[in-house]
């Protein structure tokens, strides 16, 4: 299993990841948990990133494909693997093609897409705001981070659906039922 989480940010991409993750017994592997990681420990990288992410803007791709090479290259993703946050543009998504070629992996088997309305989105992610004071999570950062995924991250699902792997799922719902609607499609 391959499978890609496509969403807007707040639509249940790292949540689900996990759970499928531990059902499927594979990794999940999120850019932006890896770009967390690494601002906090204080690396260069995360110096480099912090900025842009507190702007709501896209890291570069050099250093989210850095990440997400290095990661697929172990050998726990060899089995498969759960994308959270990657690729977040086609430029990315044609490299991970080729990537995933040149390890001499299968390719993608699914890109599921969680759809949930803008309206619930940025309710959502303000309620995440108070609870875990993500510097992303204000709300004219919101609005950004929005734009920049319909912009940059939605077309996507056109490069997806051009090679049929595209499932979208209603990501509206408890964790359980959204859980099993991604499983039956997966
Ligand atoms: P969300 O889905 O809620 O926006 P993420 O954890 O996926 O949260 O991403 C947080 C931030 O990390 C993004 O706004 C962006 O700055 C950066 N980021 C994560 N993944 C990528 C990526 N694939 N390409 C560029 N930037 C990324």
């Amino acid at each position: 299993m391959r499978i890609i989480l496509l969403g807007a940010p707040g639509s249940g991409k790292g949540t689900q990841g996990e759970k499928l993750a531990a059902h499927y017994g594979i990794p999940k592997i999120s850019t932006g948990d890896a770009l967390r990681a690494a601002v906090k420990a204080g690396t260069e990288l995360g110096r480099k990133a912090k900025a842009v992410m507190d702007a709501g803007q896209l890291v570069a791709n050099e250093i989210v494909i850095g990440i997400v090479e290095e990661r697929l290259g172990q050998d726990d993703a060899k089995k498969g693997f759960i994308l959270d946050g990657f690729p977040r543009n086609t430029a990315q998504a044609e490299v991970l093609d080729a990537m995933l070629i040149r390890l001499g992996q299968p390719g993608i088997s699914r890109a599921v897409h969680l759809a949930v309305a803008d309206e619930e989105i940025i309710a959502r992610l303000l309620d995440r705001a108070q609870k875990e004071g993500r510097e992303d999570d204000k709300e004219d950062v919101i609005r950004h981070r929005i734009k920049v995924y319909n912009a940059e991250t939605h077309p996507l699902l056109d490069y997806y659906g051009r090679q049929g792997k595209v499932a979208t799922v209603d990501g509206i719902g408890t964790m359980e039922e959204i859980f099993a609607r991604i499983v039956a499609v997966a």
